[in-house]
């Protein structure tokens, strides 16, 4: 019989393209399924990105990069990098990868040993700890509750160190809570990491843009500036230019580690696509009008959502700070209809209301769920009326 690599019993298919799946199966069946599923805004490519690619192609860019993405892409990462975040960056500390997801991946095989903890405050994203897992190190968990809106208090995370910590995981705006952490929230976890100088910082940055807290974003290196030469800050042009099927992502860190990260890069991928590193390229540097409209759509089904959800029985929804998610507490709702957990009631949900979304257990946080509303007011509207129906 086929024997695999012990590895794979190890991790899971992600959880959330699994939700998705399983809906556009009753979909294909006929069923009018409200899909709230989704880990992407629903605009399109704003046109002038895609001018770009088609010009990269008709100019015949169309081979081999240097693996660690193009020169001039790493200057538009660069310049954003300084522009955006007030932080420098040379070209041997930035490698460009497929997606932000290949950047976390890369960074995982090159920093983590077999005897390595690395910190996960839930609820994380799916890929944390199993990216953790297949560089055969142990993810520790920090939980938490909508008491402190999702973020790690310095004492939990004082807590959760031990002399095997070697990583932790930070992402704000998270998904999928929606929380940012203020610049004094990261300065007070700053202050525990500064004792631990042994802990690298991944600072997954993905939805800095899609934020509203009036505070301008800040990170861990903005509110600790001594914690630069051990911080890798992960983003990607994903979310923020509704790019996600390019697959353009980066790192910008320490040389050494991001050497490493390109070397892995190089034995798997080679450079990310010639054509979607142009158009990245022309996102960075053009016109960044597209994202304001974008992040505008969102903060108001933001408002809409989070209103209607805390009016169905057993529903509690905090107002997020950013990101395209929601992530309320639905333990009530799971009494009220008589279910399990938040996965039944998620099954429930699907079957029973043709309602889409993904149960907090895929987040490590069971009790609650994740609502996207990266789609329409419409499908938003009538999927809180549908829940409310089933209550
Ligand atoms: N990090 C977080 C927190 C995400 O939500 C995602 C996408 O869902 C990623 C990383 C990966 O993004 P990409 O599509 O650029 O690989």
């Amino acid at each position: 019989e086929l024997s695999l690599a012990q590895r794979v019993g190890r991790i899971k298919p992600s959880p959330t393209l699994a939700v998705t799946a399983k809906a556009n199966e009753l979909k294909a069946a006929g069923k009018d399924v409200l899909s709230l599923g989704a880990g992407e805004p629903d605009f399109d490519t704003p046109e002038h990105i895609k001018e770009a690619a088609r010009g990269a192609i008709a100019k015949g860019f169309t081979k081999y990069t240097a693996v660690g993405g193009t020169p001039s892409l790493k200057a538009a990462i660069i310049a954003k990098m300084k522009r955006d975040n007030g932080l420098d960056y040379k070209p041997n500390q930035v490698v460009v990868s497929v997606g932000g997801k290949q950047a976390c991946y890369n960074l995982c095989q090159a920093l983590l040993n077999a005897t390595d903890e690395v910190i996960v405050p839930a609820p994380y994203w799916v890929s944390y700890p199993d990216m953790v897992l297949l560089a055969d190190a142990t993810p520790v968990f920090i939980n938490t509750t909508q008491e402190t809106r999702f973020k790690i208090t310095p004492e939990q995370l004082e807590r959760a160190i031990s002399p095997r910590t070697k990583m932790i995981w930070l992402n704000s705006p998270s998904n999928p809570s929606g929380m940012a952490y203020s610049k004094a929230e990261l300065q007070a976890l700053g202050e525990v990491l500064r004792k631990h100088p042994q802990i690298v910082i991944a600072s997954d940055d993905m939805y800095e843009k899609i934020l509203w807290t009036g505070e301008p974003y800040a990170n861990i290196v903005n509110a600790c500036p001594d914690l630069y030469d051990r911080t890798v800050i992960i983003h990607a042009v994903s979310k923020t230019y509704s790019m996600t099927g390019w697959r353009i992502g980066w790192a910008c860190g320490p040389a050494k580690l991001i050497g490493a990260m390109a070397d892995i890069q190089s034995q798997s991928t080679s450079n990310p696509t010639s054509i979607a590193q142009v158009a990245a390229e022309a996102a960075l540097n053009g016109d960044q009008g597209c994202v304001t409209e974008m992040v505008k759509a969102f903060k108001q089904r933001h408002d809409h959502l989070v209103a209607d959800l805390n009016t169905i029985p057993g529903v509690s929804c905090a107002a997020g700070d950013g990101t395209f998610y929601v992530f309320p507490n639905v333990e009530g709702l799971i009494a009220r209809l008589g279910v399990k957990d938040d996965l039944e009631l998620s099954d429930l949900l699907l079957q029973k209301a043709l309602v889409a979304l993904v149960p907090g257990s895929a987040f490590g946080t069971p009790g609650h769920v994740r609502l996207s509303f990266a789609t329409s007011d419409k499908v938003l509207k009538g999927s809180v009326e549908r829940i409310r129906a089933l209550v």
